[in-house]
């Protein structure tokens, strides 16, 4: 089994969440008293949203390529970094690691292709949805046409977010909000949403919605986890 390099704290619930959702597949895919092999560098979540807020991307990226460096000098053999935002710095990242860093819009681009779905709708942070690194990751790696949320929207849900998930605050109001942007994208043509955002599935479940939805944060443990038992 290979030894998988968490980069999380980005924030700490939702790298619990990588944590527990890779221990529970290989239990259940070795059985016994098998787990998984992890090593995790957990940020100071204030640190990042603070370098994210004042635009430092250099900065911003160069603490999360030191400290993916560190997991593989470390032991690491992949590296898997809990959150969506944080491939901003993917390509950056690869450049210095001679080890795979698992691109979790790759694991959700391949899930999607599974499915052959061809439009999808994604949600995220203002970072994500606005910016190519992740929209043309899954159009270039996958021939996905990616739609967003009109203005308003985006600056909803990228307040939700910050000022509510990532708190741990999950709101009924916030969720009709949202559900309605989903409508919304639903009647654009998508045939599916990413969750694009690790904290959006508290606030959003596949029930809730009449479409595939896709949970990046799943998506991409679950495929760590193959990837390590490979
Ligand atoms: N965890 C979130 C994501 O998946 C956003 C938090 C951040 O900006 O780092 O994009």
């Amino acid at each position: 089994m290979k030894t998988i390099g968490l980069l999380g704290g980005m924030n700490w619930k939702t790298s619990a969440l990588y944590y527990q959702i890779i221990n529970e597949r290989i239990e259940k895919a070795l059985g016994g008293l098998h787990s998984g092999k992890i090593l995790m560098y957990s940020f100071d979540f204030d640190e990042i949203v603070r370098l994210q807020n004042d635009e430092s991307w250099a900065e911003w990226e160069r603490v999360l390529c030191e400290k993916a460096v560190t997991l593989e000098r470390a032991g690491a053999d992949m590296i898997v970094m809990c959150c969506n935002t944080a491939h901003k710095a993917a390509e950056a990242i690869q450049q210095r690691l001679s080890v795979p860093l698992l691109h979790i819009a790759d694991s959700v681009g391949a899930r999607i292709q599974r499915e052959k779905l061809v439009r999808v709708g994604l949600l995220g942070t203002l970072y994500t949805m606005e910016e190519d690194f992740y929209r043309d990751r899954l159009k270039s790696g996958f021939d996905l046409t990616v739609i967003i949320p009109e203005k308003d929207d985006r600056d909803m849900v990228h307040r939700i977010i910050f000022d509510e998930l990532e708190l741990g605050i999950i709101k009924k109001s916030s969720q009709k909000a949202v559900l309605w942007a989903i409508g919304k994208l639903i009647e654009a043509g998508a045939q599916g949403i990413i969750l694009g955002c690790t904290e959006i599935s508290a606030l959003i479940q596949q029930r809730d919605v009449r479409i595939p939805v896709f949970d990046t944060l799943a998506i991409h443990a679950e495929d760590a986890c193959q990837k390590a038992l490979e």
